[in-house]
Order: structure tokens, then sequence, then C-alpha cells
């Protein structure tokens, strides 16, 4: 098996730029997992489905096929053929998704596509319980971290690159707080550093700079 680095972390520390820069300089594949739970619950709401009804959403994770094409400069996600890049990354899909993750038909069955996908190795793959459960044994373990007032910054920059509507950074700090409040209190693989994960506290880092500490790492 080829290589795998995860990169785990709070809601909005640069995870998934840094792994799609990291993938790209050394040659790797990349798997944004958020976007696989994002695309779910995309689905459930497209469905008019309760989001808490849990046989409900079993039901439909297996009625939800996603894929992705990385030939792209972003990549582009799939579900059942039809492109969801930019409706998955809307404020309903982003307050909605911890409660699907949360959920345990919902992460057996997306847990399973990911140790697929990441088999061969060879691979960059983002989320929050990549180090501690989905790649328990990959050969770079990265705890990407910032503060919260950073990561709001960050992104309200990145709801402007995406052309969405303006949001206060009060309000989204407020979202990312209770995200990984969510997130790291769940019972199943919640957020949570690895044990033999290195930790990178991004604040006063730029792109290239995580970029060129985890390739580092990498080469060790
Ligand atoms: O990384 P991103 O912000 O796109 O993740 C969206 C949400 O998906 C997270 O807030 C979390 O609820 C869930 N998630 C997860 N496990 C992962 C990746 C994401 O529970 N490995």
């Amino acid at each position: 098996r080829r290589p795998i680095i995860a990169i785990d972390g709070p809601a909005g520390a640069g995870k998934s730029t840094v792994a799609r820069s990291v993938a790209k300089q050394l040659g790797l594949f990349y798997l944004d997992t958020g976007a696989m739970y994002r695309a779910l619950t995309w689905f459930v709401l497209e469905a008019g489905v309760d989001l808490r009804d849990e046989p409900a959403v079993a039901e439909l994770a297996h009625q939800c096929e996603i894929d992705f094409q990385t030939d792209t400069a972003i990549p582009v996600v799939l579900v059942n053929g039809q492109d969801v890049t930019q409706a998955i990354r809307t404020p309903e899909v982003t307050a909605h998704v911890s409660t699907i993750a949360a959920q345990a038909a919902v992460r057996e069955a997306l847990v399973k596509q990911q140790q697929s996908y990441g088999r061969r190795g060879g691979i960059v793959v983002d989320g929050r319980d990549i180090g501690t459960h989905v790649f328990p044994d990959a050969e770079v373990k990265i705890y990407l971290t910032a503060s919260i007032q950073e990561r709001a910054r960050r992104r309200q920059l990145d709801l402007k690159s995406m052309g969405q509507p303006a949001a206060n950074l009060a309000d989204l700090e407020q979202a990312i707080f209770e995200r990984d409040r969510k997130d790291s209190t769940r019972t199943i693989s919640p957020l949570r550093k690895a044990s033999d994960a290195i930790e990178i506290q991004s604040d006063a880092m730029s792109v290239a700079d995580v970029l060129n500490t985890i390739v580092s790492l990498y080469q060790e």
C-alpha cells in the first residue's frame, strides 16, 4: 500500500485547501470526507425527510451515490450523477450536516466507502475521524487547527469567493462553534486529535507554510 496522509481538525481550519495542495504537490489523490457528509445532508434535505428520522436517513444513505471528479481545479462532487459542488456548501447544508454525521448507520455507510477509496493508499484524506477511526494506521497524521476568530475570518473569505451572500463574523463564529460542539460531543467517532497526530496551529501560517510543513513530515 502507498502512504496515506490523514488531516483532521475542527471546522474551517483550512483542511480541504491544504489537503488539496498537498495531494497536488505529492501526486496523490485527495478525498474530502466532509463533502460526503454534506452530499448526503443535501440529499436528505432535497427529499424533504426529517433529518432526525434515523431509519429514513439510513435508507437515503443507501440511495445516495456519491462520486468525485478530481481532474478539475476545484473537485466536482456528484450525487447520483448530479453536480452538487455548490449546493453542498450553502449555510443550510452546513447548519444541518452535524445532525446527519452523528448517526450510526450514516457513518457506517460512508466510512466503508472512504476505506475502499483509500485501500491502495496514495491518498490525502481530510475529515474529523480519519486518524482516529477511518485510517488509524495512516503514515502521516495531522491535526490542523486555528483560533475560532481566524476560522470565521477564513470562512467569510471562502463564502465571498463562492459568490454566497455576505455573513457577519459573529454569526460565522457562532455557527462554527456550534458545529465543533456537535462534532466533538457525538458518541460515534467524535472529533479528536489522534494520540499520534502532529498538531499544526495555523493562525500565523499561510497555506504554503502549512503545505511545506506537511510535505516535510511526509518526506521524513
Ligand atoms: O469538513 P467539512 O466542514 O466539510 O465537514 C462537514 C461536516 O461533516 C462536519 O461538521 C462533520 O459533522 C461531518 N464530518 C464528519 N466526519 C468526517 C468529515 C466530516 O463527521 N470525517
